[in-house]
């Protein structure tokens, strides 16, 4: 099987982290993040960010959210997210477990984006204490479907929330894709344009098993340390995370990771595009493609050995990151070729 195109996390750990292992495996260090390596990288987020945030590692994107949104609300009040968040679809209710209860509200979706009218009727839908009351939104940068947010975007979901008492946090399982396209600043997308907590991904991007739980609000992250340890996210060989941290955020490391990520994408969209009865279902403006295929196509693709997701997006999922390369996403549109019956001299 060829799970290239499967996900971004079917990938490999990059050079850079994986050297990163290695040269943080030398000798004893503290445990439980009290280590050197650990503040500096916590350093590197505040550099990266040009603002005081609070950083803390955790295993996956899974931890990530739901602990950060157990941050935002008690139990009785609810999360406005989109009806396609991998909140909502999946995280098998862990937003709701970390929370103790608190109620993902679905808001309606554009192309992944959320709909700012739907978020503001359902801020106002009821007032009553039959009823959870909103206390959060959350957003994803780049989103579900491959979409990416201008800091404009961000900043009208915010205002809107912000004028209600309500925070904001970003999924950014792919934020580094969703930075790179939007060609700003990490701080313009982000506490500039009113985020209070970001959950920065790694593992997509290339790292071995880590996100960064990044609170712009630090008020929201004062127990935060408890809540890792209680939820099981708390390492204690914390180095090895902080030392791949800290030359991912190079720019050098994690630009050119996204940028060759996002653009194996758009050459995979506008080869796609140009096949018989193919479809490209949303703007491919991060690193994922969405098609709709011919039977044929989707078929022949499968025979050939290619997997790829059809349960979200409504179409054929594409990933790509860091490891693949122009030849690989030819392969898979030659095979595409040959599937839908189209001979090349
Ligand atoms: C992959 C992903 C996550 C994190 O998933 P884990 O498997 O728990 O690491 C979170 N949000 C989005 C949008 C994702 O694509």
């Amino acid at each position: 099987m060829k799970y290239h195109f499967a996900s971004d996390n079917t990938a490999g750990i990059c050079p850079e982290a994986w050297q990163a292992l290695a040269e943080a495996n030398v000798g004893f260090q503290p445990s439980y993040g009290e280590d050197a390596m650990t503040l500096r990288a916590c350093e590197a987020f505040r550099e990266f960010f040009e603002t005081d945030c609070d950083v803390y590692f955790v295993f996956n994107g899974t931890a990530a959210n739901s602990l950060a949104l157990s941050t935002l609300c008690q139990s009785y009040h609810s999360v406005i997210v989109g009806d396609v968040s991998h909140c909502e679809t999946d995280e098998c209710g862990a937003p709701e477990f970390f929370s103790n209860g608190s109620k993902l509200l679905l808001a309606r979706t554009e192309q992944g984006k959320l709909a700012l009218e739907d978020v503001e009727r359902l801020i106002g839908s009821r007032t009553d204490l039959h009823f959870p009351k909103p206390r959060g939104v959350s957003l994803s940068q780049s989103t579900e479907l491959g979409t990416v947010y201008s800091p404009a975007e961000v900043t009208a979901l915010t205002d809107l929330a912000h004028a209600r008492g309500l925070k904001v946090h970003m999924d950014g399982a792919r934020f580094f894709n969703g930075l790179q396209a939007a060609g700003c600043t990490p701080a313009e997308v982000t506490w500039r344009a009113g985020v209070d907590v970001l959950c920065c991904g790694g593992t997509k991007l290339g790292m071995a098993v880590t996100e960064a739980v990044v609170f712009f609000d630090r008020e929201l992250g004062a127990e935060f340390a408890w809540r890792c340890k209680q939820a099981g996210q708390l390492n204690s060989k914390m180095r090895f995370i902080s030392a791949q941290w800290l030359t991912v955020l190079q720019d050098a490391t994690w630009r050119r990771y996204a940028a060759h990520a996002n653009a194996l994408a758009r050459r995979l969209a506008e080869g796609m595009a140009q096949l018989p009865e193919v479809r490209i279902l949303y703007p491919t403006q991060a690193n994922a493609v969405f098609a709709a295929l011919p039977e044929a196509t989707r078929l022949g693709l499968a025979e050939r050995g290619w997997k790829f997701y059809q349960f979200i997006g409504g179409g054929c999922r594409f990933m790509c990151s860091w490891q693949q390369t122009e030849a690989d996403v030819d392969a898979l549109l030659a095979d595409a070729r040959s599937a839908a019956g189209i001979t090349t001299g």
